[in-house]
C-alpha cells in the first residue's frame, strides 16, 4: 500500500476557509487526501475555499470533522504536531525532512497523523501534549510563522520527496504500536495511579504527565508495551487501594 495513503492531515480550529482551500490543493500535489478539522468555526466562507481549492475540490466534500484532536488521532500511531515555536516541551522538534521517514516507516502500516493549529494562536499546550512529535519549520527571526497551507506544503514535501524515493523502504512490522485511543488510555490510568499512590498532588499532575508523555514519545511505543504500562498502573492502584482499607 501506498504509505501516503495513511496520512491524515489535522486542523485544529482553523479560521479561514482560504487556507482550509488551499490546503485540499497542497494536499491533491503531494498525493495525500485524508483532511480532518477539528472543531472548526461557523462562520467559514465555504465558497472562498472551494475556489482555492481548484481540482481539488474532492478532498473539500470528503473533510471528515472531529470534535477534539483526541478523536481525530484516535487511530493513529504516529501523531505528529507543528509549531513556529520552540521551548516547554516544544523543544525536542523535529525538521519536516527528519521527521518524514518517522511518519512514513509507520504509515507503512498504520495510520499517522500531521497536526497543524490555529492561524492567530497556534496549537494549545494540551493539543502539543497529545503529540508524539513535534515539527519545526526552520525560519527567519524577521518573522517565525508561516502562513498554515504553506507549513503544510513543506511537511507534505518532504513526505512525497521521500515516499516517491526508490532507495527508500519501509519496515517489516514487528510488534504493531500503539495507536491514540490507547495511548489516551495509558494516560488515563498513570493520572490517576499517579494521584491514588500519592505520587504527586492534584496541582503538580498536569505538568508531570506532559512529562511522562514526552518520555513515552521518545521511542515506538508498541501495543505489548502499553499492555505492561497499564498492568502496572492496574496493580498499583489495586494496590492502594488495599492500603487505604487497611488504613480505615
Ligand atoms: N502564533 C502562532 C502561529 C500560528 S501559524 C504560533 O505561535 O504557533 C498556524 C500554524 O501553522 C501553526 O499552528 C503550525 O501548525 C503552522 N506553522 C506556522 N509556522 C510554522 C513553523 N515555523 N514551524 C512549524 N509549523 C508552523
Amino acid at each position: 500500500m501506498n504509505p501516503l495513503e495513511n496520512i491524515r492531515i489535522v486542523l485544529v480550529d482553523p479560521k479561514y476557509a482560504g487556507n482550509i482551500g488551499s490546503i485540499c490543493r497542497v494536499m491533491m500535489n503531494m498525493g495525500i487526501t485524508d483532511l480532518a478539522l477539528v472543531s472548526p468555526g461557523e462562520h467559514l466562507d465555504w465558497a472562498e475555499a472551494r475556489k482555492l481549492a481548484y481540482k481539488a475540490e474532492d478532498l473539500l466534500d470528503r473533510i471528515q470533522r472531529f470534535q477534539t484532536l483526541e478523536e481525530a488521532v484516535a487511530d493513529c500511531t504516529v501523531v505528529a504536531g507543528t509549531s513556529a515555536r520552540t521551548g516547554f516541551y516544544r523543544d525536542h522538534a523535529y525538521l519536516p525532512r527528519e521527521i518524514a521517514p518517522v511518519v512514513l516507516d509507520s504509515a507503512a502500516h498504520h495510520k499517522a497523523a500531521l497536526v497543524f493549529g490555529r492561524e492567530d494562536k497556534g496549537l494549545f499546550n494540551e493539543e502539543i501534549a497529545v503529540c508524539t512529535h513535534i515539527i519545526n519549520i526552520p525560519s527567519s527571526e524577521l518573522y517565525r510563522s508561516l502562513n498554515l497551507s504553506h507549513a503544510v506544503m513543506i511537511c507534505c514535501y518532504e513526505l512525497f520527496l521521500l515516499a516517491n524515493d526508490a532507495s527508500y523502504k519501509p519496515p517489516e512490522e514487528g510488534s504493531p504500536e500503539a495507536d491514540g485511543a490507547m495511548r489516551e488510555r495509558l494516560y488515563e490510568a498513570w493520572s490517576a495511579m499517579m494521584l491514588e499512590t500519592g505520587f504527586c498532588e492534584i496541582e503538580k499532575l498536569e505538568h508531570m504527565m506532559l512529562g511522562l508523555r514526552r518520555i513515552l514519545s521518545r521511542g515506538k511505543l508498541t501495543e505489548n508495551d502499553t499492555k505492561i504500562l497499564l498492568g502496572l498502573a492496574k496493580q498499583s492502584r489495586w494496590c492502594a487501594a488495599q492500603l487505604q482499607k487497611k488504613k480505615k
